[in-house]
């Protein structure tokens, strides 16, 4: 494939995600976000955001899309996996986004975009980036020793046991 077919696909995954955007607004089921995911140049996932139709604050078009693709894919697993996304993930997405092992996304609208239509995330951004007792939300630690018993489980299984829970074959 030459440079300009790779592109030319590249453009149309993501006005398929920008087309779930604009769908969801018309529809009136959420905001104007949509996301896309292509795997070997498939679609494996094709959604909006949902958050108010499902009242789910974590139904973002992203996460939605990784559910989606997951699901159809049968694997936490989507490494070898392209989003197209019609904005900028939020921090969130982007945290979802390195769990489930996507290589490349391909954005529309910046997050300066989303601030200007009222959809900003630097507050989330900037929280992030400061230590928990500095945070808005109120973080403190109790239970360690009582919460520490699971990690020493998880340690004390063999890798053949941690790898059958991690397929979901156990
Ligand atoms: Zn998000």
């Amino acid at each position: 494939m030459n440079k300009k077919k790779i592109d030319d696909s590249h453009l149309s995954f993501m006005r398929m995600a920008v087309k779930c955007a604009d769908d969801n607004i018309r529809t009136g089921k959420g905001g104007p976000f949509g996301a896309v995911i292509v795997k070997n140049g498939e679609v494996v996932a094709c959604t909006a955001n949902s958050v108010t139709a499902t009242n789910d604050p974590t139904a973002h078009a992203e996460v939605n899309a990784i559910r989606e693709a997951c699901k159809k894919l049968k694997t936490p697993d989507l490494e070898g996996c392209i989003m197209y996304t019609s904005c900028e993930p939020c921090p969130m997405c982007t945290s979802a986004i390195y769990w489930a092992r996507i290589n490349v996304v391909y954005y529309g609208n910046t997050k300066t975009d989303a601030e200007w239509a009222g959809f900003g995330d630097t507050q989330i951004s900037a929280e992030l980036g400061k230590p928990l007792e500095q945070r808005s939300i109120f973080f403190k630690r109790i239970g360690a020793s009582d919460a520490i018993r699971s990690f020493e489980q998880w340690v004390e299984l063999s890798e053949a046991e941690k790898s059958e829970v991690k397929n979901g074959t156990l």
